[in-house]
């Protein structure tokens, strides 16, 4: 699944691609895939015409700009955006949405599994309706820090870890990270939320902010059949101190690395260092 640095990857690399271009067309092939009160003929008719102003991210979303309208997509598991040229174009039954752009691009949303989600809302309005008023503050946001993470958490009986996924608390934060950041931080993952004292929630929140920065430098991480786009991987895999590597040596002690479940999740840590 895609988390932050992946979807920010994405949207770098759509910016570079369809910036300024036009719809000219737009086939949806999914009932139900664009969110609330649009069917597909009404969508087309709005959408056709406008041109692509901005693509920006809000936690996880994808927030395609277009004047006083915008596209919200959320790739959720398997949702990918691809950009063609015409002359290498190739349908495929796992393309949701093929959009016509102008200068002979096609940009197409693909979907293997169909958790992926369009909303078509209003530019002056969108932030203060679902979904994007449920987004939490995400920890790239200067807001967010030992201070914020700790009145946040610091009543939680629920393990650490379950708090850093918790997209109601701090945004952005998936499951490679928060094993990621913990190691950074020393902090073993199954300490609740109660038993963390500031100096630890600081912690969390700087190196929450580095891994991140560090993991979109790099393009994400690409982990099981996940691409942030055609031909392009990420390279922060190589970067893992933790996450994926159970049985094998802790880059700082020696000591095994574990893999465990918390709250249904694979966990990797080191024993040793994160107590
Ligand atoms: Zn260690």
């Amino acid at each position: 699944m895609p988390e932050l640095p992946e979807v920010e990857t994405v949207v770098r690399i759509l910016r570079t691609k369809i910036l300024g271009e036009q719809i000219l067309d737009v086939k949806v092939y999914l009932n139900k895939f664009i969110k609330g009160n649009i069917d597909i003929p009404e969508f087309r008719k709005d959408i056709v015409g406008r041109t692509i102003a901005g693509i920006e991210r809000i936690g996880k979303n994808i927030i395609f700009e277009l004047q006083d309208k915008v596209l919200i997509s959320h790739l959720r598991m398997t949702g990918k955006w691809f950009v063609f040229n015409k002359a290498n174009f190739f349908e495929s039954p796992h393309h949701l949405a093929v959009f016509t752009l102008s200068h002979d691009k096609i940009l197409a949303f693909h979907d293997v599994r169909k958790f992926g989600t369009f909303h078509y809302q209003d530019q002056e309005t969108y932030k203060t309706i679902d979904p994007i008023n449920k987004v939490a503050l995400e920890p790239l946001d200067s807001k967010v820090n030992g201070e914020y993470l700790q009145a946040k958490m610091q009543k939680s009986a629920r393990h650490i870890k379950t708090l850093l996924l918790d997209q109601t608390l701090v945004a952005g934060i998936g499951n490679i990270y928060a094993d990621e950041i913990l190691f950074a931080s020393k902090i073993n993952p199954l300490k609740l939320g109660n038993q963390l004292d500031l100096s630890e929630y600081t912690q969390i929140a700087q190196n929450a902010t580095l891994i991140l920065k560090k993991a979109i430098e790099y393009g994400g991480t690409t982990i099981n059949s996940y691409q942030s786009e055609q031909g392009v991987d990420g390279r922060f895999q190589r970067e893992l101190q933790v996450h994926t590597r159970a049985g094998q040596n802790c880059y700082l002690c020696g000591s095994k690395i574990v893999k465990i479940k918390v709250n249904g999740r694979g966990t990797y840590y080191c024993p040793k260092c994160q107590f």
